[in-house]
């Protein structure tokens, strides 16, 4: 399964993508993480990205599209993958599809921006084992050391207050555009909560993932809806896999 992962920085893109990857068994791709590794590593290349990552700014498409093509001739992407952070403007969503990659999936989640500011200043993120958690919501057991690994925590330089203004900026004015993009594209259903935000669950996924394998055997829409009503979700989530196993040709 090929899945872009969508929303504004802080919106929880991580976390699911964690959650979908154990799952389904396939990398998460996150350009955020590849480009601060190369930061951190001073090669050359983090030396040229590292000013636009500092003041909240997009890295230019070029580099980024190389960045990601280069991952994708690893072996563990051949099942799949996650793309967490990417494509954020509309020539990377391009790209995806000048590299004949057909994506399965894209969730996109929203929040509103007032919520996204106390998230992202309150995030504290593991340097070492990259373990998320919250000040408030999902602090570390002492507060100051990793639960996972023991590292100290830290605060993004990107995620304080100052810089994740500009980072909004740059998602409403780049990547939000995505979203229709995306729809025209029926890979991308809205779906509003009752708070009137678009989000997808994990079950949503799976429902949507097993719609898309039911449409494909050309299963009117009121015979699949009647389906899914009369299945429980953990019956789904076994179809869905069964369809994965056929998606990677084991079966
Ligand atoms: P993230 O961890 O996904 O929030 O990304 C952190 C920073 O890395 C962003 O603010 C950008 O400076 C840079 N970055 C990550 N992904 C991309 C991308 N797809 N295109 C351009 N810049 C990116």
């Amino acid at each position: 399964m090929k899945m872009i992962l969508l929303g504004p920085p802080g919106c929880g893109k991580g976390t699911h993508g964690k959650r979908i990857s154990s799952r389904y068994d396939i990398p998460i791709i996150s350009t955020g993480d590849i480009i601060r590794v190369a930061v951190s590593s001073g090669s050359a290349l983090g030396e040229q990205v590292k000013g636009y990552m500092a003041s909240g700014n997009l890295v230019p498409d070029d580099i980024v599209i190389a960045l990601v093509k280069d991952r994708l001739t690893q072996d563990d992407c051949k099942n799949g993958f996650i793309f967490d952070g990417f494509p954020r403007t509309v020539p990377q969503a391009e790209a995806i599809d000048a590299m004949g990659i057909c994506v399965d999936m894209v969730l996109s989640i929203e929040l509103p921006d007032q919520v996204i500011v106390n998230r992202v200043t309150s995030r504290r993120v593991c340097p070492s084992c990259s373990a998320g958690y919250d000040v408030n919501d999902n602090p570390s057991r002492d507060g100051v050391t990793c639960d996972m690994c023991g590292a100290t925590l830290i605060q993004r330089e990107d995620d304080k207050a100052e810089i994740v203004e500009n980072r909004l900026k740059v998602y409403h004015e780049k990547t939000a555009p995505l979203v229709a993009y995306y729809e025209e594209q029926g890979l991308l259903h809205p779906h509003r909560s009752e708070t009137g935000y678009r989000l997808y669950s994990i079950d949503d996924i799976c429902n949507l993932n097993v719609i898309r394998a039911l449409r494909e055997l050309d299963m009117p829409l009121s015979e699949i809806r009647a389906y899914l009503d009369r299945r429980s979700p953990g019956e789904l989530v076994e179809l869905l896999e069964r369809r994965v196993v056929r998606w990677r040709g084991e079966s």
